[in-house]
Formats: structure tokens, sequence, C-alpha cells
């Protein structure tokens, strides 16, 4: 008896999500959709919230135009998009009716799968999106977000698959975001969703720890009906498991996928040539890296973490948070590590070991999450913490999104005229900040997709100055990579030197003051804090708001500012109690640590 595997590639989505900072454009997709069309995929990956935002902030590209010329591009071929449940595309709970709309739309403009997800795997998250998508007549598909932990057990999961089943699931994947999963657990894991419910079974596995390949035999050896690859010239490491490669090890056994190897490496070659050209956004490290299956932290958060550290100048003290990731996510009832709680431990996982004192700080979003706000835990939460953090303030144990009114009539009249339909309202609820900011640019007609830097020749190595001082760097800044050169030195005058640099192309003039005088990577005049009541901060970032004025009394402990650091909120305390009788910042400032931002006194 043979089965065919069907496959999903994930070339157009998840393939250079993880090893091009999402960086690739349209123009380079639609030349091999002709090709891509033909080879009888299940499934293109197409479309997600990383995709959406990079079309927005760096292509200058609308992301629905890109959905509506890949469906005319990929007519007998469906669509899929990978979508976050009631987060959609962004980081926030939405409304109901936004999550209707946004689903309806997207199948309007060729979206024929929906994967969806929930941070938690709390079903609840999945239900108005699973509904949404069944009204359109779309495939939906249920998705357990793959992690361990003592609660993640075979029953936990199968018992996930079977809810998600009674809400009207199509199917049922397994998100392997972190490359965690082993071959054995695999099998184990699908011949019991297999058992026990009665859905086809995907598997998406990042090959981040080299084993996906192996996971994804022992799962169709154990009856899973779908395999997530990417073509050859954008797989392994973070990335998937090759598709030529998977098509080859399954061929002429009772699981051949059917697919034309000759037409696929025709394909793996147009993008090895794509690849180059974006050489620029290649991650530092794409290759295999087992530490996630010593440390469960996956390999994108690590390097996160390690550029946080580095701006700290702690990049020795990467073992400590590294320990502390396991600790603050027993804390939290082990939430899954993916998008958004990875950064919510992360962040406070960095916060316990810096400050020297476990939860001296705690950021709003953990706040959130101890509340209630992300959904269920999936185990215990630590009550003694959530007291610490919340006070006397209610836990909310409904759905989040079941506290939230209608927001569509509020969006449509915020975005006013700049939208010209209702995708671009939907595009600025997905991401208000640079949502409105693409939608003023293409107004004004200003829309300036990013500098692609030229294709280095083989073998070429950066240049060097004669005295054999590097003047081309490849700088890493909060993740997005940046390269610079040196292309002139100015005299120095007045103590300060004037230098000229390029930045990803384009020129800048920077002056710098001799080191010994210089303060704060913003050049801030600020001095240095040296009294109790001078209020500063222990991480770099920006002033969220400033709740204090001078002349207020405030007490111990009372919160006088918001700061934003790693995309987490944090308030900063009065260290004693009295009269503010200066303030150094306001709303949107940058401060380093150390700086006297409010001064109080006692
Ligand atoms: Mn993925």
């Amino acid at each position: 008896m043979s089965k065919k595997i069907h496959v999903t590639d994930t070339i157009l989505r998840d393939a250079h999500q993880s090893l091009l900072a999402t960086r690739m454009r349209t123009e380079d997709m639609l030349p091999i959709c002709d090709k891509l069309d033909k080879v009888g995929y299940w499934s293109l990956e197409v479309w997600g919230g990383a995709t959406f935002d990079a079309c927005v902030r760096f292509l200058k590209e609308d992301p629905w135009e890109r959905l509506r010329k890949l469906r005319a591009a990929l007519p007998n071929t469906r669509l899929q998009m990978l979508l976050r449940g009631q987060n959609l595309l962004g980081y926030r709970h939405y409304s109901d009716d936004v999550v209707k709309a946004f689903v309806a739309k997207a199948a309007v403009n060729g979206i024929d799968v929906f994967r969806i997800f929930d941070a938690m795997n709390d079903v609840r998250n999945l239900r108005v999106a699973i509904e949404a998508v069944k009204a359109a007549g779309k495939h939906a598909q249920g998705t357990i977000a793959y992690t361990t932990s003592p609660v993640h057990t075979i029953e936990a999961f199968v018992k996930q698959a079977k809810q998600m089943e009674a809400m009207g699931c199509d199917s049922v994947a397994i998100k392997d975001m972190a490359g965690l999963l082993t071959p054995f657990a695999t099998g184990e894991l699908v011949k019991a969703l297999k058992a026990e419910q009665s859905l086809p079974v995907f598997i998406h596995s990042h090959d981040t720890a080299g084993l996906a390949a192996m996971c994804q035999l022992k799962a169709v050896e154990n009856g899973a009906d779908h395999i997530d690859t990417a073509i050859s010239s954008f797989a392994w490491g973070t990335s998937h498991p090759g598709t030529e490669s998977m098509v080859a090890a399954l061929k002429g056994s009772e699981f051949d996928t059917g697919l034309d190897l000759e037409l696929l490496q025709e394909i793996g070659l147009y993008f090895y040539a794509v690849r180059k050209k974006y050489h620029q956004f290649e991650s530092e490290f794409t290759a295999v890296d087992t530490r996630v299956q010593v440390n469960q932290v996956p390999g994108g958060m690590i390097s996160n973490l390690a550029n946080q550290l580095k701006e700290q100048g702690a990049l020795n003290r990467m073992n400590e948070v590294l320990a502390e990731i396991p600790r603050v996510r027993e804390d939290l009832g082990f939430p899954p590590l993916v998008t958004p709680t990875s950064q919510i431990v992360g962040t406070q996982a960095f916060f316990n070991v810096l400050a020297g004192e476990r939860y001296k700080t705690i950021t709003n979003e953990v706040k959130l999450y101890l509340q209630g706000g992300y959904g269920k835990a999936p185990g215990v939460v630590n009550e003694q913490l959530r007291r610490q953090a919340i006070g006397s303030e209610e836990v909310i144990d409904v759905r989040p999104a079941d506290l939230l009114k209608p927001e569509m009539a509020k969006l449509r009249a915020d975005i006013g005229a700049l939208a010209r339909c209702e995708e671009d309202v939907l595009t600025f609820a997905m991401f208000p900040d640079i949502g409105r900011k693409f939608l003023e640019e293409r107004e004004a007609g200003t829309l300036t997709p990013e500098v692609l830097l030229p294709i280095p020749e083989a073998g070429a190595v950066a240049s060097h100055s004669g005295e054999g001082v590097p003047t081309e760097f490849v700088i890493d800044v909060h993740g997005e990579t940046y390269r610079v050169d040196i292309t002139g030195v100015g005299v120095k005058a007045e103590g300060k030197r004037h230098f000229y640099l390029s930045i990803d192309g384009m020129p800048e003039e920077v002056v710098f003051e001799p080191l010994n005088e210089f303060v704060g990577g913003g050049g801030s005049k600020r001095k240095q804090a040296s009294a109790p009541g001078h209020v500063s901060t222990t991480m770099p970032g920006n002033i969220v708001d400033v709740l204090v004025k001078e002349g207020d009394m405030v007490k111990t402990g009372q919160a006088v500012l918001i700061t934003e650091a790693m995309k987490m909120e944090t308030e900063v305390q009065a260290g004693i109690a009295g009269k503010v009788v200066a303030i150094h910042v306001a709303k949107g400032d940058r401060v380093t640590p150390g700086e006297i931002l409010i001064e109080i006194e006692g």
C-alpha cells in the first residue's frame, strides 16, 4: 500500500525569514512562479507576520499587492499563510471584528490555507480565526506550538488536537519553531495523534539542531501526511530540510511525493542566485546549532540576547542568562518560546541577571502575562510572583479578547483617507506606526525601498586602508544588519572630529567628541547618577512616558518613568520619597544606563 506524502515549500515565507531576515522581494518571486506552479506542491507558504512587516517596514511594498500578484502567478497551487490566532499578524490581541475582517480579506486576496497558532496553545485564542476561515470556505489548520516541559506531554498535545478537530479544523500541524523535536519523540507524537484523532497531520520542523529530516522520516513512518520543506538553496540550519533531499529520500518508497526532481533542481538554481543578491541580510549564524537541545533556548533568541548583552558590555554573562531562562519559563507556567512569549521570557531573564536580583524589575508584559492577558498558561504559574507583579488586581480567566470592544470602526476613523480600501485599514491595524508611515509615504509618493548592496565578487574580502586599519564594517543593531564604510576622516577642530561614513550605501556625516568626554550612545549631556534621589535606568532604551512633573511629591517605589528596551516596557521607580525637582527626559528620548533622568529631593 502506498501513500503519497504532500509537500509544502516554505521558500516564499519561512525560508527567507529564517535565513535572510525576511527580505526577499516580490520581484524575485514572480519570475519563478511559472515553474513553482508546475511542481505539484500541496501548497506554497507565502505570507505571515514577518513577511507583512518586512514589506511595509523595509521593502515598501504593499503586502496585499504581493499576495494578489502571487495569486495570479500561481493559479494551480494553494497559497498558505501563518496566522497568530487572535494576534493575527501583530503583537496584541485584536477584537473579534478585526479577526473576521482580516481573515475575510486574506481569503479574498488569495490565501487558501490558514495555519493558525497561539503562543500559549490556548485554543480559545484560535476559535474566532478558525470560524472566520471556515466562513470564507478555506482550509483551517489548527497548530500545536511544540515545546518540551513537564506539562507538555503527548496526552496534552493529543487533547489539544482533539479540541481543534472539534472546533472545525481541517488538519493539524506540529509547529516545531525552535528545532526541539527529536526523531523518536516525533514518531511517538505523530503515532498518538494519528491514533486518537482523524485530521491529517502536517509536520513543520526547523533544522536548527540538524535533526529535522530524521524527524520528518519518523513522522512519515508513523502516519504523518505532510511535510514542510525549503528549496535546497534556502534549506537546512535555521530553515527547513531541503525539498529536493526529502523528495529524493522518499522517492520509490511507499511514501513517494511524486514531485519532479529535475524541475525542483532548476528552481533551486534560480534561488541560489537570489540568495546572493541579499548577502547583506545573511544572518551571522544560519548553520546547525545543537545548543537548543541542551538549554531549550531557540537559536534566534540566543543571538538577540547576545546582541543585548554586547550592548551592555556584559557578553560574559550569557551563560547566566541562558540558565535563568528556564527558571523564568517555569515561573510563568512553561509557555512555548515563540513570538511573543520568547521575548517576554528572554527579556525578564535578562533583567533578572543584570539587576543582580530576580524580579527586582518586572516588565509590563510579564505583569500582563501573569494577569492572564495572553490566555491561560500551560502549567501552574508562580503564585507568589503573580501577587508581587499584579498586587490586588484581578486575574483574567476569560478569553482575553472577550474583554475587547469591536474596533474596526475606530481603526477606519483613525487612519481616515490614507486608507484607500479595507486592506489598508488592516495594514494600519496590524502595525499602527509603520503601517501609517507606509500609507503616508504612499500618499506622498515617497516610498523608498532600502538599498541592496552590490554582490561581492567571489573570493573578495573586506577592503582595508593602507595602514591595515579596517574601513568596512557589518554592524548588528537590534537584529538589523547595517553595512558601514568609513569613506573619509576630517580634521580635528575644537576638540571634535568629523567622520564621513556610508551606511547601507547612504552617505552620513558624524561628529565625534574625544572619548573621555563622550557620554552615552546618543551623545547625551546628562550627568551620571550619584545620589539616592537620582532616578536612572539599568538598561539602554527609550522613554515611553514620564509619569511625574516638577514639583510632584512621590513615594519610595512609586513609578516615575516607563522605558522601553528590547520591545519590552518597564517601570522605573523612585528610590526615595520626596519632591521632584528636575526632569531631564521627555517622551521618546533615548537614554543610557546611569544617567540622571529625574532628580528627587528627600
Ligand atoms: Mn517556522
